[in-house]
């Protein structure tokens, strides 16, 4: 049965929500220590019957709601809560007052929405069966945060309290329509892995390049070789993308440099072409260099895991949107995104989903809104509490009916 009067009882939090959002918004912090939006989400919540846990390696904190009717099962709702290091232009009154440093992720927005889910299941306490973790999490931009909390034992997995039954977390989209929930089951995120190229050659005067070992036209070849291996050697229906975003070389005109640099960002959505797109980075580099006659190695960071929704938590997610908001809110996207999210640890350990929401202010022209990572970027605070009740909602169907 769908809570009737829970997406009205989101709506009478609206100023608390934005309150607390605005207040996180003009306060950002990077990394995995987030100390004053820690506070600030504790301040929010004080009044409320809930545990706390956090640390030892990060600021994230698991608050958790006991239900009052009973043992049952676990559900976990995630918001995260660290920014960007990136300047505001968004001209707002409550804009960032951190110079280089924006929630341009809307990160903010999820810790409000968070905090609101967290207000209307503790109203909710006296009929939830089971147990839900609220996890805040600082350090989604890199620094994998969710994978330090795990490891931490925040989220459960510890004798005595195992990881949670169920896992969900929603992403706000500013150039997507107002309240639109959509997701899919399977692959919804890529696999991002940093990589960095090193092309050793062996320096010298400009205009004698033949006595030196010139890196930089061999960087060039590598930088368009990885664009046609992209196109040729992976199958189109399981997608890779390899960006090269910088490249590195030389102090002057006319000095040839002894190396050049290149990093950039390796993006696939299975084990398989993941593996293969790592070999073929490793390939191209040394193989394009040697036949110069020089060096080059590719070092490849592994980064965040491919987001993979499970089909019953989608299902879930879909009845849930419908029951709170009607048939047209829900979409299921056809084909993921090649952007990656850190809450794929949590999904590879506990079966869940996240969810994006549709934060364009109602009626624009939601393709010309700015997306997120845009110094620009807007969330119209009208959604938000959309967004809590949908967290609320989908944890309190979980604790009642499981994946039913
Ligand atoms: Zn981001
Ligand atoms: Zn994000």
């Amino acid at each position: 049965m769908p809570d009737e009067t829970l997406f009205a009882d989101a709506r009478a939090l609206t100023a608390e929500i934005t309150a607390l959002r605005r207040a996180i918004h003009a306060e950002p912090e990077l990394g995995l220590h987030t100390p004053r939006t820690r506070d600030k989400v504790r301040d929010a919540l004080a009044d409320l019957p809930l545990e706390w846990s956090e640390g030892p390696s990060t600021t994230g904190l698991v608050a958790t709601l006991k239900g009052g009717a009973g043992e049952g099962r676990c559900v976990l709702l995630r918001g995260d809560m660290d920014a960007l290091p990136m300047p505001e232009e968004t001209g707002l009154d409550f804009a960032s007052t951190v110079p280089g440093t924006m929630h341009a992720c809307g990160h903010d927005a999820h810790t409000a929405m968070l905090a609101g889910a967290v207000r209307l299941l503790c109203e909710r306490r006296d009929s939830l069966k089971g147990e839900v973790r609220f996890m805040f999490q600082p350090g989604e931009e890199g620094h994998h945060g969710a994978r330090h909390m795990l490891n931490d034992g925040l989220l459960g997995g510890t004798a005595g309290r195992p990881l949670p039954d169920a896992a969900f977390a929603l992403h706000v989209m500013p150039n997507a329509p107002h309240g639109l929930v959509a997701g899919r089951a399977g692959p919804l995120m890529a696999a991002a892995d940093p990589f960095e190229i090193t092309v050793r050659g062996r320096g010298g005067h400009a205009s004698m390049p033949h006595f030196a070992l010139d890196p930089v036209p061999v960087a060039a070849e590598i930088v368009l070789a990885l664009q046609s291996a992209v196109t040729r050697q992976f199958d189109a229906h399981d997608p890779v993308v390899c960006t090269i975003a910088r490249i590195d070389a030389g102090t002057t005109h006319n000095v040839i440099p002894d190396t050049a640099s290149l990093r950039g960002t390796l993006r696939s959505l299975s084990p398989r072409h993941r593996a293969k797109l790592h070999d073929t980075v490793r390939r191209a580099a040394s193989g394009i260099a040697e036949a110069h006659g020089m060096t080059a190695e590719a070092a490849i960071t592994p980064g965040f895991p491919v987001t993979i929704c499970d089909a019953r938590a989608v299902e879930l997610g879909a009845a849930t949107t419908r029951a709170l908001f009607g048939e047209p809110a829900w979409r299921t996207l056809d084909r993921p995104i090649m952007g990656a999210e850190d809450f794929s640890y949590v999904l590879e350990q506990v079966p869940g989903a996240m969810f994006f929401l549709g934060v364009a202010p109602e009626g624009a022209d939601y393709q010309a809104c700015e997306g997120i990572h845009s110094t620009r970027m807007m969330v119209d605070e009208t959604a938000l509490p959309r967004g809590a009740a949908l967290l609320a909602g989908l944890g309190e169907r979980f604790l009642a009916d499981g994946f039913a």
